[in-house]
């Protein structure tokens, strides 16, 4: 069984994941532990409550989950005041229709489902708004999001959360609740998933490239390296300028890969019931483990 997640902050939410699988949990269940965990926690304002607001100060949040062995998925996007946006979006996996809800739907079928309504803009994260807002300053900085695959008994799992770009414009959706760009899985293959600017990754559509790559029998650390680069590579071609994007991938068997076209991309991985953190660099040529500042 292997696990990898974007970022440091998926550290503790990788454990939270290794605790549930002891007690044998299944791939969506340890992914769903995992995301909460980092949705809960309000130092993190990247992801579920307390996640950076839109230019109005309103959290809207982003989250999905595909199951590599139908390719079944469930997504929500532009969905407020519920903290837990993963749990709503598994709760779609699988559905005959209406597998993606936005907005006043997504948070209509949660209420339905029993989540509660709460308000997620947190002190920090509207100080944070307010002084921006102050400044006039509408620019957008700060987002990352939580993305994380499971290889685990011939299955393969992915699952994305974030509350997206800070101060997006009101409705604006990125990559990581869109099954290709932010996520894929087959569980004949492999999982793949992204961070970073949505707005580039989709047009590299880099989850399911990643995927296909492999399925082509390309190595997942090659695999990881290709897409990045070659999205990279491709932009400036046509002139434009790529912004940072990232990505976390595992095969059918549980091997890893992860590449970005930042110096360093740090992430987290789970294998042989051990923790790491660890960084990609050099496109996902090389890697680096580090102890975490969440290790105690
Ligand atoms: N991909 C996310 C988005 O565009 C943000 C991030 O991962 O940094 O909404």
């Amino acid at each position: 069984m292997t696990i990898i997640a974007t970022w440091e902050m998926s550290y503790d939410g990788v454990k939270a994941a290794r605790e549930v699988i002891r007690k044998g949990a299944s791939c969506e269940d340890a992914l769903e532990a995992l995301i909460n965990y980092i949705e809960l926690n309000e130092d993190f304002h990247n992801v579920g409550h307390s996640g950076w607001p839109n230019e109005d100060g309103v959290v809207e949040l982003d989250a999905a989950m595909i199951n590599g062995d139908n390719l079944e998925y469930g997504a929500v996007a532009g969905l407020r005041n519920i903290k837990t946006p993963i749990s709503v979006a598994r709760l779609l996996v699988g559905s005959e229709y209406n597998n993606f809800l936005v907005g006043e739907g997504a948070y209509r079928f949660a209420m339905e489902h029993g989540f509660k309504h709460e308000n997620l803009l947190t002190k920090p994260a509207r100080d944070r708004w307010l002084e921006r807002v102050m400044k006039e300053d509408y620019g957008v900085k700060g987002h990352d999001t939580v993305g994380t695959v499971i290889s685990m008994n011939g299955r393969v799992v992915a699952a994305t959360s974030t509350s997206g770009l800070f101060m997006k414009k009101m409705g604006r959706v990125g990559d990581s609740p869109l099954v290709g760009p932010g996520l894929y899985a087959d569980s004949d293959v492999g999982g793949a998933t992204a961070t970073g600017v949505g707005e580039d990754i989709i047009k590299g559509t880099l989850s399911f490239k990643i995927v296909e790559l492999m399925r082509l029998g390309v190595d997942v650390k090659e695999a990881c390296h290709k897409a990045v680069k070659g999205l990279h590579d491709t932009m400036i071609k046509k002139g434009e300028t790529p912004r940072e994007f990232s990505v976390v991938a595992l095969d059918k068997d549980g091997n890893w890969g992860a590449a970005s076209n930042r110096d360093e991309f740090p992430f987290v991985i789970l294998e042989d019931d051990e923790v790491k953190f660890m960084i990609s660099k050099d496109w996902g040529r090389s890697f680096e483990e580090r102890v975490s500042a969440f290790e105690k």
